[in-house]
């Protein structure tokens, strides 16, 4: 049977020890299986153990394989789309709920690593950079926005304020969001793993589902054994392929890339980012970059729509990072590499349930560090019979990509070019 290793990076490189895990070789009972252990699939998982159910989470390669375990580490309040268009589209009670609900992730981040112990790096401190004055305009208004459903410890940054924390001449201002922050991604994900071990969950790596049996007794195979559940999680995301039909129609995924310079040395690191604050541009195509635990930049950014990964990466994110800092222009790049998330049409994402006993949440398009460790306490809670909070996700409209599965990606790259084009010119 394949082994599928970590992909090269400068996460994999840089993880903590961790124990073997077994690939599921029998036929097994338990009260819930969960599909994917990425921070979705992992925060579902401690959810429903701390309530006293019994779990089995099946990972097809290895714990925080997916996105979890190669993403640009920035802890996002928030949605990829903010509450004001959620509201236009469903409604004030409906965006309310999931206004209440955007900065929980965060906090319930910051729970787990105190709780568990979790040695991943947690920073502090996230910087969103406007680049032109619209941009800006934009952030005022989301403060207002984020404030009215009781988020405070924002900050808006002029031109001045914004160079103190970013040494990049490129923005008018920006806002600093205390309540963000950034952590070693894979880190926290084998934390997590360790700790639903710790509960008495178990882990299963390199045992990919590859049939669910539903019905009132669903049944999950794997290439050498099976999971019989009352209850199923279906947690792939960008990587899940076409286990459920149902779900891959209105998602798509696609591709972002991050580089890691050789280690700065805590002088040059601390000119770039005095504050140790992630940052992130307000472009739709937007970079995104912070310090590394040992001071290495960690850059990201560019999006490949459909998921084909790039040959050169260096070449696509070079020069955007030295863009941002031309005094990095002979600094060696140690680690290049690529991972997939999963875009829905709304950007917002895809929740539900089919039938009685399979649960699923996938699709928060890009910013899902703290949303997915949201959907595993809200598809935790619905488990358990109180299903309000997951409605609100779940009674989200949801719509197909135009152009079906052939042409959903050249579609969805037009649109993108077009909003390039809107960021390129300030609009
Ligand atoms: C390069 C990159 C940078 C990003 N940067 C940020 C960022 O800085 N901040 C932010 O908020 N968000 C960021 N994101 C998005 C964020 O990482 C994801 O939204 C989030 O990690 C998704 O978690 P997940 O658990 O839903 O999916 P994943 O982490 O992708 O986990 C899915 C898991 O399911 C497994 N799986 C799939 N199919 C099966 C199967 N049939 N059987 C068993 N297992 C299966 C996969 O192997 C995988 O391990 C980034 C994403 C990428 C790719």
């Amino acid at each position: 049977m394949a082994n599928t290793p970590y992909p090269e990076s400068y996460y994999a490189a840089s993880a903590n020890a961790v124990p073997p895990r077994p690939a599921l070789q029998d036929d097994v009972e338990t009260d819930v299986c969960v599909i994917g252990a990425g921070y979705t699939g992992l925060s579902a998982a401690l959810f429903l153990l701390e309530s006293g159910f019994r779990v089995t989470v099946l990972e097809a390669a290895k714990v925080g394989f997916g996105a979890s375990g190669r993403n640009g580490g920035q802890i996002v309040n928030s949605y990829s789309r903010d509450i004001d268009v959620i509201e236009r589209s469903v409604g004030p009670k409906q965006a309310q709920l999931l206004g209440q609900m955007a900065f929980e992730g965060g906090r319930i981040i910051r729970e787990r690593v105190a709780r568990y112990n979790i040695q991943c790096d947690l920073k502090d401190g996230g910087v969103f950079a406007a680049i032109t004055p619209k941009q800006m305009g934009h952030l005022e208004s989301q403060k207002r926005l984020w404030e009215r459903f009781g988020h405070t410890q924002l900050e808006l940054m002029d031109q001045r304020r914004i160079r103190e924390v970013v040494a990049c001449d490129q923005y008018v201002g920006g806002m600093l969001d205390m309540s963000g922050g950034h952590i070693h991604p894979l880190n926290l994900a084998l934390g997590e793993a360790a700790a639903v071990e710790s509960l008495g969950g178990t882990l299963y790596e390199q045992s990919p589902a590859v049939r669910i049996e539903r019905g009132a007794n669903p049944v999950v195979h794997t290439p050498q054994g099976k999971v019989r559940a009352k209850f199923i999680i279906v947690a792939g995301n960008a990587y899940l392929g076409n286990l459920v039909p149902e779900l891959a129609a209105k998602s798509m995924p696609c591709g972002t890339q991050v580089i890691t310079t050789e280690p700065l040395g805590d002088a040059l690191a601390k000119s770039l980012l005095p504050q140790d604050y992630c940052v992130e541009d307000c472009n739709y195509l937007l970079d995104y970059y912070r310090l590394s635990g040992d001071k290495r930049l960690i850059f990201g950014g560019g999006v490949v729509y459909g998921a084909r990964d790039p040959a050169n990466i260096e070449a696509i994110i070079r020069p955007k990072m030295l863009k941002a800092f031309p005094q990095l222009k002979d600094v060696k790049i140690d680690y290049a590499w690529t991972g997939n998330f999963l875009l829905t049409l709304s950007r917002l994402p895809q929740v539900g349930r089919l039938g009685d006993n399979i649960y699923y949440s996938q699709g928060c398009s890009g910013h899902g560090v703290t949303y997915t460790h949201l959907a595993g306490k809200v598809l935790a809670e619905a488990l358990r019979g109180q299903a309000e909070r997951f409605d609100a996700f779940a009674d989200l409209p949801h719509h197909p990509f135009p152009g079906g599965q052939l042409l959903r990606t050249p579609f969805a790259a037009l649109g993108a070019w077009y909003y390039g084009l809107r960021d390129k010119f300030g609009y």
